[in-house]
């Protein structure tokens, strides 16, 4: 018998073997095969479909009794690979745990599971509010969606998550919580158990290879389970999976921008779909690809349109830099940090950009440090006494004087918050004052911060995105935005939308609890439609007038996107082959480009690319596939990568 086998490497396909084992051929087995001089192990998918290939080789072994992956699995294997023009063994290295599929270990039934929270209290829950149960019984009575839940910050949506869970793993089902980002993981876990008093499984990158793999297992054996992970949960072993949330869904984190170009969301919306379960995407900001489709009517469109009794909005003030003086914080922001330090409730400064300035320059002959690499400025990270590129973390230390006129008058420019820290403690040297970011959240920073937070043993908390999503600190009264405009110019077609998500969703951090909370958010830009929809706390006309500039540009969510980036050390054959590419896409669809990303270079490899935009996109997906199987199998010169990227997020 002919069977394919799936390996987990970057090759076109799968690959035929013989099988002659006295197991039967089940789809999902692991099996050791002969790959050149090697021995590697695979997956069984099932019967060869394709004809006999030469040289045929044998399967030597099979590695499980009963298949490890799911039939769920398989499917959605397949058609992930396809869908986003991937090669399988991409897609399976995901599917699976680190470890299964280096040696020829067999899979203990004994993995421990993982615990965050042990001393979680017994079952505790809030009395649900009218607007909230009115919802829930929507969700019951017209399953199983898709929905689309749309509820203010604060408003009470993870309450609708844990009556609905609770539901769920009663039923003896499993549960599936989607969260863009691994900070978040703590405070829901907590919340979760807390409420339904039953241990929650966590999975995302920050748990060591042993406790993904007992997270995993648990997965494939337990029912009633409820996993809360991050977006590569979407690809768990569940076998009863009944319910799939996926919170902040309008969240870029859903996106992986290598290798395999996945949404968690959008697989979340396929995989809910093949296995009947319930799908939920909640979100204070939700985005436009998921509004337009409550409004086609692909998606129930839910609301949540206040906080609960006893709590309300933040009042947001835009702050014009352009009369607020050469400060970083202006005198309003500062004035309210202090009344806040004084009633010993928690603050909020937030500014996407970490280090202690963005770059460096020459007053004299006006150099500014590039990355050799990247191309793109270095940014000064003080504390390390080092200039640091932000893309590849490439870094030098800081030269004394210019290193082209050698004049002393070199100098930082420009803010990052390691220097708003800075300038924090000085003005208030009493104040417990911490920073959140990329450099301060590494191995146990991050838990450590997050929980002092909680704890209330931070006054004055500095950060970059992480912070601006999803936290609940009851006593946070005050949030601070440095500087607003950091998403508003860039080459991108969701910058507005992203500007009013951001400051939205960090707005929505402030007076969550019995306390009314107030956002500063300083702009030279006070005038920017998605600011004043922030402001207002009414996305609507935004919402509407963006969709409108989208439908008159073609841009999604009128149209599909395809980015294709090709890469390599050798510009020149990066261009070339690019327009070769080019020039047989255009044969069958109309593209924009080719020409150099925004961002050209990274890690000294040159960048390329195209776009192409279809109101049809099955069709094109049929007529592209055999286009770029070709490509990549016959064209494409060595030394240059090719990255499809089907509905991008990242246009750089
Ligand atoms: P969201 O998920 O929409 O941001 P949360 O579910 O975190 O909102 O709710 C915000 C705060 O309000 C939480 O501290 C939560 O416990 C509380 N809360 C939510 N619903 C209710 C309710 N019906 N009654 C009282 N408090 C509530
Ligand atoms: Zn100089
Ligand atoms: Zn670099």
């Amino acid at each position: 018998m002919l069977v394919d086998v799936a390996l987990p490497y970057r090759l076109a396909g799968t690959l035929t073997y013989e099988f002659d084992s006295s197991t039967k051929a089940v789809p999902g087995l692991r099996v050791v095969v002969p790959l050149g001089n090697r021995k590697v192990i695979g997956c069984l998918l099932g019967e060869a479909k394709g004809p006999t290939p030469k040289g045929l080789r044998r399967i030597e072994k099979v590695l499980d009794e009963t298949p490890l992956l799911t039939i769920h699995q398989l499917k959605l294997l397949t058609w992930a690979s396809r869908y986003y023009f991937t090669p399988i063994g991409e897609v399976l290295r995901h599917l699976l745990p680190p470890g299964l599929f280096g040696k020829e270990k067999k899979v203990g039934r004994k993995g421990k599971p993982f615990q965050t929270h042990d001393e979680f209290e017994p079952a505790m829950s809030v009395d649900l509010n009218s607007e909230q149960k009115e919802i829930i019984r929507r969700i019951r009575d017209q399953s199983p969606g898709p929905f689309l839940l749309q509820g203010v910050t604060g408003s009470g949506k993870t309450e609708i998550y844990i009556d609905l869970a609770r539901e769920e793993v009663e039923k003896g089902n499993q549960v599936l919580i989607l969260v863009p980002e691994i900070s978040l993981t703590p405070q829901l876990i907590g919340r979760f158990q807390k409420a339904l008093g039953i241990s929650i499984t966590p999975y995302h990158s920050r748990l060591t290879p042993a406790q993904r793999l007992a997270s995993w297992l648990t997965v494939r054996e337990k029912r009633g389970s409820i996993v809360v992970g991050t977006r590569s949960a979407i690809f768990l072993p569940f076998v009863q999976l009944k319910l799939i949330v996926v919170d902040e869904e309008h969240d870029p984190s859903y996106k992986q921008e290598e290798r395999f170009c996945y949404n968690a969301r959008d697989l979340a919306l396929w995989r809910g779909k093949e296995e009947g379960a319930r799908i939920l995407l909640g979100s204070a900001t939700p985005s436009l690809e998921s509004l337009h489709r409550t409004r086609i009517g692909k998606m129930t469109l839910l609301q949540l349109t206040s906080r609960p009794e006893g709590t309300t909005l933040p009042q947001v003030k835009l702050i014009d830099r352009r009369l607020s003086g050469n400060g970083i914080l202006s005198n309003d922001l500062q004035a309210a940090i202090a009344e806040n330090l004084r009633r010993g409730e928690q603050s909020l400064i937030f500014l996407n950009r970490r280090g202690f300035a963005p770059f460096f320059l020459c007053r004299s002959c006006g150099l500014i440090p590039r990355c050799q690499g990247c191309e793109i400025s270095l940014a000064y990270h003080k504390k390390e006494g080092k200039l640091v590129c932000h893309y590849c973390d490439a870094s030098e230390k800081v030269p004394a004087s210019c290193p082209r006129c050698h004049s002393s008058a070199f100098s930082p420019k420009g803010v990052g918050t390691e220097k708003i820290e800075e300038e924090l403690k000085e003005k208030y040297p009493k104040a417990r004052i911490e920073r959140l970011d990329r450099d301060t959240s590494a191995g146990e920073g991050l838990w450590k911060i997050l929980s002092r937070m909680k704890k209330k043993e931070i006054d004055i908390l500095v950060g970059t995105q992480t912070v601006g999503k999803g936290h609940d600190y009851p006593d946070l009264t005050l949030v601070g935005v440095v500087d607003a405009d950091t998403a508003m110019n860039l080459p991108d077609f969701r910058a507005a939308e992203r500007t009013f998500q951001l400051i939205t969703q960090v707005s929505g951090r402030s007076g969550r609890g019995e306390k009314p909370g107030q956002v500063f958010v300083q702009t030279f830009f006070p005038d920017h439609p998605g600011l004043l929809a922030a402001r207002d706390h009414d996305g609507k006309l935004f919402i509407d007038a963006e969709l409108a500039v989208r439908q008159v540009a073609g841009y999604p969510p009128y149209c599909r996107l395809i980015r294709i980036v090709l890469s390599g050390q050798d510009e020149k054959k990066v261009a070339s082959s690019i327009r070769m590419l080019s020039e047989k896409v255009s044969r069958v669809h109309r593209i924009l480009g080719p020409a150099p990303c925004p961002l050209s270079k990274i890690r000294g490899k040159s960048r390329w690319h195209l776009l192409i935009k279809s109101q049809e996109f099955l069709k094109l997906h049929s007529r592209l596939q055999p286009i770029l199987d070709g490509f990549s199998q016959n064209e494409l010169p060595s030394g240059v990568r090719m990255l499809v990227n089907v509905d991008p997020v990242e246009m750089m």
